[in-house]
């Protein structure tokens, strides 16, 4: 997938609410997760979401214990979700409790690492800190260039 600039993300108000509650459940845990999306012309639309159990819940953010495994389970994945379910994209999702929608240092080295990709932060409401439910993209690409490109997907709530 190239940029993201004519490109527009929506989510339905309910996926999007299970998204959220599912972060919510385990907070104060970070927890990781599978997002389907369906590709149209201009616009990608998500369908679904499952948990992935491969990588631990935890407290904090963690390195992968080893990067090669985890770039491998992760294209492994994506082909085996992209031809078993026929999904058109296979985002990686995880939780921030913390409420910050902003890329870890962790988050960035781990897309460094893999040099492209997108990595979907969900953010669970937290009443008690005022917290709202929120989810955000990260497009990463530092294929081509030296400084790596990374873009921020906005999603479009949509009633369906
Ligand atoms: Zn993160």
């Amino acid at each position: 997938m190239s940029g993201t600039k004519d490109f527009r993300y929506l989510i339905t108000e309910s996926l999007f609410k299970e998204i959220t509650d599912k972060a919510a459940e385990e907070y104060p845990n970070i927890v990781h997760g599978w997002l389907f999306a369906e590709r149209k012309e201009n616009f990608g639309i998500c369908t679904k979401f499952i948990m992935n159990t491969d990588l631990r819940k935890t407290k904090a953010h963690v390195k992968p214990r080893s990067w090669m495994r985890y770039k491998k389970s992760k294209i492994y994945n994506m082909r085996k979700f992209k031809q078993e379910l026929g999904v058109d994209i296979v985002w990686q999702w995880h939780s921030h409790p913390s409420g910050n929608e902003k890329l870890h240092q962790i988050d960035k080295r781990i897309l460094k690492y893999l040099s492209n990709g997108v990595m979907i932060i969900v953010i669970p409401p937290a009443p008690e800190k005022e917290q709202k439910a929120h989810l955000v993209g990260w497009y990463y690409d530092k294929r081509y260039t030296k400084k790596p490109i990374i873009e921020k997907m906005v999603f479009e709530i949509i009633s369906e």
